[in-house]
């Protein structure tokens, strides 16, 4: 085993978790044992919640300009360890070193937008009548939660850690049983950047444990991201149990390309969102809905999917059961009478035969009905509809019941404009294949991507993560009374 068992983090104490099942964590890239993680009782969750509520009574009053200190020094050691962090997300997740190494900069563009926040939060205050002024406070939630996929070992769980806790909250995170190495790390280094104590938790766990976070009456908020049906279990929940929750599920991104499209950038931005992590990504391309005469650009398309190499340029996907999965999708379409253009089945790397691993797959002639074409296959795969009109092809977008990503390939700013004004989706993309907005813009889909009201990154995160207190003041008798004061 390379590392040692995965162990809770309570009260700046890495602690041996209570938990009788142990599951080991194996690498995606060549199947090799890494750790184990033990699976924790309510008991953990209940000793970790206690701790953040003892800690939140001081981090919460003090000044965020002392508390955004601690993630200045973060910041800064996410940026010396980049090569051995990037390593370790490559490692348990099976993405290549390059996106690993994408994902930790993405982490410190994270942690340094919650070290803008002593200039985004300034208070506001206006006189609203003679003498009386009206000032708008912010205040943190209190013990908050954060349950995460196993997508992205370090960005998700840097969308809610850096800007919660600057804004005074303490924390609860419950990793994904996947990958738990990487918080392991970001538990040491905010404590060496000197998070008080308390102030992060880490909990190990699964079903049991987001449950009992769900439920539990000294959790004031839930942040979640992960799959639709569990987003829903979890929205659901907790809300029955009046906490503030912000629940982003699966998603089913389609890019619309049309005749006029240039064909080179379409080609290598499509392959890129197919591909980039395996295809498992929430804002990854999925469908490809093909207006009119784009036959060269698909040629195109599959010349660029050819160059993408298995074990070189292109990482493993999560478990066997995920390879295993993918590969069923692919079969049933063409049982179902699609045409595969590009296989991406029965891959293995040499000298990583273990891992698992699938090519990347391009499947033409596919209909609105498959299953590849309506559910989620979080695998470098792409179904390719035909359509006659750009106004088809929308309504079949409108159709599915996610609603993370959009884009569309044009040179015509007018159907751009179409598209832009009419896809069912949070985030839309104008030749761009994976239109992530970048901080200070906030991430959030819509539909079945996202429950709840705000949306996870950026400003959007402030509103999330505070809750206002509104004061009125009036020091001067001569001011008199009037209806508003
Ligand atoms: P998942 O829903 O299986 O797991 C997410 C978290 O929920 C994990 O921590 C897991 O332990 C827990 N969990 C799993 N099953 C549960 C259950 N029945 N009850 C309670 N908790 C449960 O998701 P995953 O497989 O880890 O991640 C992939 C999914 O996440 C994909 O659907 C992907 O689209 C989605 N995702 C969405 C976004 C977004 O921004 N919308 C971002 C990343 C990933």
């Amino acid at each position: 085993m390379k590392y040692p068992e995965v162990t809770n983090f309570i009260n700046g104490q890495f602690v041996a978790s209570d938990g009788a099942r142990v599951l080991e964590v194996h690498s995606p890239l060549d199947g090799a044992l890494l750790s184990t993680v033990s699976l924790s009782s309510e008991a953990a969750l209940d000793g970790a919640v206690r701790a953040a509520k003892t800690a939140f009574r001081t981090w919460s009053r003090t000044p965020v300009k002392e508390r955004v200190q601690v993630f200045f020094a973060y910041r800064n050691l996410l940026a010396k360890h980049i090569h051995e962090l990037s390593e370790l997300v490559s490692e348990e997740n099976g993405k290549t070193y390059s996106e690993a190494r994408a994902e930790i900069e993405k982490s410190i563009e994270l942690t340094e937008f919650a070290c803008s926040m002593p200039q985004m939060v300034g208070e506001e205050v206006l006189e609203v009548s003679r003498g009386v002024e009206c000032k708008l406070e912010r205040h943190p939630l209190g013990v908050v939660a954060s349950i995460v996929p196993f997508n992205f070992p370090s960005m998700v769980p840097h969308w809610t850690i850096p800007n919660a806790l600057v804004l005074g909250n303490t924390m609860i995170v419950k990793p994904s049983e996947q990958v738990p190495l990487s918080l392991v790390r970001v538990a040491e280094m905010l404590k060496e950047a000197g998070l008080p104590d308390g102030v992060l938790n880490i909990v190990n766990g699964n079903k049991t444990i987001v449950e009992a976070i769900c439920d539990h009456p000294d959790i004031e908020a839930v942040s979640f991201v992960g799959s639709t049906k569990v987003a829903k279990i979890v929205y659901a929940r907790s809300a029955a149990n009046m906490k503030r929750v912000l629940a982003l599920g699966g998603a089913k991104n389609h890019l619309i390309v049309l005749p006029d499209a240039q064909k080179e950038m379409t080609a290598s931005n499509v392959v890129a969102s197919v591909t980039g992590c395996a295809g498992q990504r929430c804002m990854a391309a999925s469908v490809l809905l093909a207006v009119g005469d784009v036959e060269e650009i698909i040629e195109q398309i599959c010349r660029e999917a050819e160059k993408v190499v298995p074990g070189e340029n292109l990482g493993a996907v999560i478990s066997r059961e995920a390879k295993e999965r993918i590969e069923r999708y692919i079969t049933e379409a063409e049982q179902a009478g699609a045409r595969i253009l590009v296989d991406g089945r029965n891959v293995t790397v040499s000298g990583k035969e273990g891992g698992y691993y699938v090519g990347p797959t391009i499947i033409d002639a596919v209909t609105p009905d498959m299953a590849v074409a309506r559910e989620e296959i979080f695998g470098p795969v792409l179904s390719i509809i035909r359509t006659i009109t750009l106004a088809d092809a929308l309504a079949i977008e409108n159709a599915n019941p996610y609603g993370n990503a959009a884009a569309v390939f044009t040179q015509n700013g007018g159907a751009a404009r179409q598209v832009i004004d009419n896809a069912g989706a949070g985030m839309v993309g104008v030749n761009i294949g994976v239109p992530v907005p970048r901080e200070p813009f906030s991430f959030g889909g819509w539909n079945e991507s996202k429950f709840g009201a705000l949306d996870i990154t950026g400003k959007s995160a402030i509103e999330f993560w505070t809750k206002l207190k509104k004061i009125t003041t009036k020091w001067n008798p001569e001011a008199g009374i009037n209806w508003m004061s």
